[in-house]
């Protein structure tokens, strides 16, 4: 088991843990539904990125398309 060598004062654990916060997301609006979704991310409501769909989204693919 590693010993520590040195004690770490509460001021200094405290000045260490100051960087430790949690950063809120910062979401924007997506063009295309207005949902929001993370910046430079494929919106995940509509699917589209840079007003393209680059994913089909599950209630637009057609099951029964090679079902005959
Ligand atoms: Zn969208």
């Amino acid at each position: 088991m590693a010993v520590q060598q040195n004690r770490v004062s509460k001021s200094r654990r405290n000045k260490r843990r100051s960087h430790d916060a949690l950063v809120a997301a910062n979401p924007n609006e997506c063009p295309n539904c207005g949902e929001l979704k993370r910046p430079h991310h494929v919106c995940a409501a509509c699917g589209h990125y840079d007003d393209k769909e680059v994913v089909a989204q599950a209630d637009e693919i057609d099951l029964d398309e090679d079902a005959a």
